[in-house]
């Protein structure tokens, strides 16, 4: 066991360090909103910023532009802007994709569309649930029918994170006959300037826009859109998830632990009833132990991200670290709220607004965090089954 990143790690660790010195994140100006993941809001700016470093490409082949760098240093890099709250919400979903289309994608896409995202132009939205699709998503109903050199795609997808403001859609559809539902899948990258697409915006709980819902209407898209053959849809989704837990999460200790530093300075620098709440027992004893669950999650996504780097397969790993990073995300927002008291829910453009009411911020976003990219519930049964060997939940029938 060694527990140590390396001279070249931690040199690279300093180089993102410095950029962010050198380009302070709150100077960029922001496109969409953050969802309490970690990796902040929206910002096509800081994209391109990330892009001038070659960051976008780090991992990558050398035959596709990239820098062909350890998983580690992406890991690092992730970490170092989490700490720093930089606005760079996209480049999970553009490193998913990239990845999806080094493995699985046409030359067409390869040589279109891994180049606008190695430059910061080109952002992703996730087409997968539908209004009858969520955790079921194999009852899925948007259908692509082939027409010569191209697929015709009708449906409606809902939920879709940043659709809006994204460039491309990763849309799932069924191709083959609904009876072979798994085998009957596959994946298109879609452009969201084709015509037939109608993004629609939905209001989250915080005022902000994060969701769309999108309507496909006779959309045309060019035969090489597929990714991989048709059918592969299902296999590419439960890879591309199991990375997202991961890479979607990853980050959310250090931002943990950020916004936990900022609860302790707050805890520092107030009385409540001329006690300092620094020494309220109660407080100390809740701080300290989020601040042991952060630390823990934290060890565990370096362990996973480990397994990742060796290519060791990971059948309940990711899951599991879903579900602790996503259930302590709200136990901090939660015990944050507590903390402020009536300040709490004060928004940022209020006056008295404590910590520029980032904690009421994050306590509505983390809310979705257990539904998004799979429930808790259906993530704990996945770590029953393929984790503790228990048999599967009986299918329940209406
Ligand atoms: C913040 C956020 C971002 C999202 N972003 C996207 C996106 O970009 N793209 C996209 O395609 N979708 C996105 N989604 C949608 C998300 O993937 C679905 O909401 C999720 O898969 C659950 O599906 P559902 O909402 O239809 O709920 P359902 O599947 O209907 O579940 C309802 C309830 O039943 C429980 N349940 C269902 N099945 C089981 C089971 N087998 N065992 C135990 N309990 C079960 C669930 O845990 C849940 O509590 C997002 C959701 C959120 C909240």
């Amino acid at each position: 066991m060694h527990f140590e990143f390396s001279p070249a790690e931690r040199a690279f660790a300093e180089e993102v360090r410095s950029f962010l010195r050198a380009h302070p994140p709150e100077t960029f100006p922001i496109d969409g909103m953050d969802a309490g993941y970690g990796s902040g809001a929206h910002s096509r700016p800081f994209l391109r910023a990330l892009a001038d470093q070659g960051w976008l490409s780090l991992t990558w082949p050398r035959a596709y532009g990239g820098q062909e760098r350890p998983l580690t240093h992406k890991l690092l890099l992730f970490e170092e802007l989490a700490a720093a709250a930089a606005p760079f919400g996209p480049l999970a979903g553009c490193d998913q994709t990239a990845e999806g289309i080094i493995r699985y994608g046409s030359e067409h896409l390869r040589r279109e569309v891994l180049p606008r995202i190695a430059r910061g132009d080109a952002t992703f939205w996730q087409g997968f649930s539908e209004p009858d699709a969520g955790s079921d998503l194999l009852s899925l109903k948007t259908e692509a029918a082939r027409h010569g050199d191209e697929y015709v795609i009708r449906g409606h997808k809902i939920w879709s994170s940043h659709a809006g403001i994204s460039s491309y859609g990763l849309v799932l559809a069924r191709t083959g006959p609904a009876a072979r539902r798994s085998q009957g899948l596959s994946m298109f990258v879609v452009d969201n300037a084709t015509p037939g697409m109608d993004i629609r915006p939905i209001r989250s709980l915080t005022g902000e826009v994060y969701h769309y819902e999108v309507f496909l209407d006779e959309v045309r898209v060019p035969a090489e859109c597929l990714l991989g053959k048709e059918g592969e849809g299902f296999t590419q989704l439960l890879r591309g998830l199991d990375t997202d837990r991961f890479w979607g999460r990853f980050y959310k200790a250090p931002m943990l632990r950020r916004v936990l530093d900022e609860l302790v300075r707050h805890a520092n620098e107030t009385t409540r009833n001329g006690v300092p709440l620094a020494r309220d027992s109660a407080i100390r004893r809740r701080l300290a132990s989020l601040a042991t669950e952060i630390e823990a999650v934290r060890l565990l996504f370096y362990r996973i991200g480990w397994m990742l780097q060796e290519g060791l397969p990971t059948p309940y790993e990711t899951a599991l670290c879903k579900v602790m990073a996503d259930e302590l995300g709200q136990a901090v927002a939660a015990f944050g709220m507590e903390m402020l008291g009536l300040y709490a829910p004060l928004t940022q453009d209020s006056r008295s607004a404590k910590l520029r009411g980032s904690i009421q911020h994050l306590y509505q976003t983390s809310m979705g965090q257990t539904i998004a990219g799979g429930t808790s519930e259906v993530l704990r049964s996945t770590v029953a089954t393929r984790g503790l060997g228990l048999p599967s939940e009986p299918r329940v029938r209406d």
